[in-house]
């Protein structure tokens, strides 16, 4: 069990109880840190009396894709939990209330295109430049961005707005990277797979259980990745993209 005793965290996308990032909340409140979470809706308070000692940890609404929204956010979790230690940046892909638009290349919206750019790049690059004067001035930060397998390395028909801002993660982690090496902030990715959640489809179902491990992954399994890279312990890892996809990427020979 990694110790993050004495650490303020906050998870962005926290609002599903079977989500990646309530999964990454409870991890590091397991471990000993403050933890923020944060989603567009009200569910996100429910996750916090789930989180159980509300008195510790705490739960705010923002919509993300809006900069006044993550300022505000930001001065209320340093304010709640103390001065950020650990950001995981895990909001996007799909949000409460709208819908995931899927289309080929030719025939993506404009407006479709720069919505997908907004809940999964720029959530990330808002708030992650909100956080990271409190972590220069402390001398001390992870950020751990939750990218995902589509798009830096594989794809499906139908993704070119979500792999691109998630290959776009990967050059943000890097750029961001090496400009605060020497601060002690590392900045990481992990790389999900085919994971199980309340959002999945029940394709993508299907497309897990055809992975090397031979099923869908855990919440927590992404999680515990997430959570060795917001360690203490993580101090020489930075720039990275932990996969975490049960080989699926391994995989050459398809189709027999
Ligand atoms: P999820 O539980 O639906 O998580 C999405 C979260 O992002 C929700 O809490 C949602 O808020 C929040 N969000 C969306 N737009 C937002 C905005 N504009 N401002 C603030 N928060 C916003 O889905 P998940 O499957 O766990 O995915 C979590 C992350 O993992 C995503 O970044 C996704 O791309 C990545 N990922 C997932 C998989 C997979 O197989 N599931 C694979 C690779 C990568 P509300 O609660 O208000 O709706």
């Amino acid at each position: 069990m990694l110790n993050f005793d004495g650490r303020a965290a906050l998870v962005t996308g926290a609002g599903s109880a079977d989500g990646i990032g309530f999964s990454i909340a409870r991890t590091l409140a397991k471990g000993g840190a403050r933890v923020a979470i944060t989603s567009t809706t009200n569910r996100i308070h429910d996750r916090l009396r789930d989180l159980g000692d509300t008195g510790r940890h705490a739960a705010f609404v923002a919509d993300l894709t809006v900069e006044a929204e993550v300022t505000q956010l930001i001065a209320q979790v340093s304010k709640a939990v103390g001065k950020i230690d650990i950001l995981v940046n895990n909001a996007g892909m799909i949000q409460t209330g709208k819908r995931e638009k899927f289309a080929l290349f030719h025939k993506i919206a404009v407006t479709d295109w720069r919505r997908t750019l907004d809940i999964n790049l720029d959530t990330c690059f808002l708030v992650t430049r909100a956080v990271l004067p409190q972590m220069l001035r402390r001398q001390y930060g992870r950020i751990v961005n939750i990218s995902s397998v589509t798009g830096p390395i594989v794809t499906n028909p139908g993704s070119a707005g979500y792999s691109t801002a998630k290959a776009a993660m990967m050059g943000l982690t890097r750029a961001l990277a090496v400009e605060v090496a020497g601060k002690g902030i590392t900045v990481n990715a992990v790389g999900p797979g085919w994971i199980e959640t309340a959002s999945s489809a029940p394709s993508e179902i299907v497309a897990g259980q055809h992975t090397p491990i031979g099923r869908p992954g855990r919440p927590a399994e992404v999680a515990a990745a997430a959570a060795f890279l917001a360690s203490a312990e993580a101090s020489y890892i930075t720039g990275q993209m932990l996969v975490v996809d049960g080989g699926n990427i391994l995989q050459e020979k398809k189709g027999s």
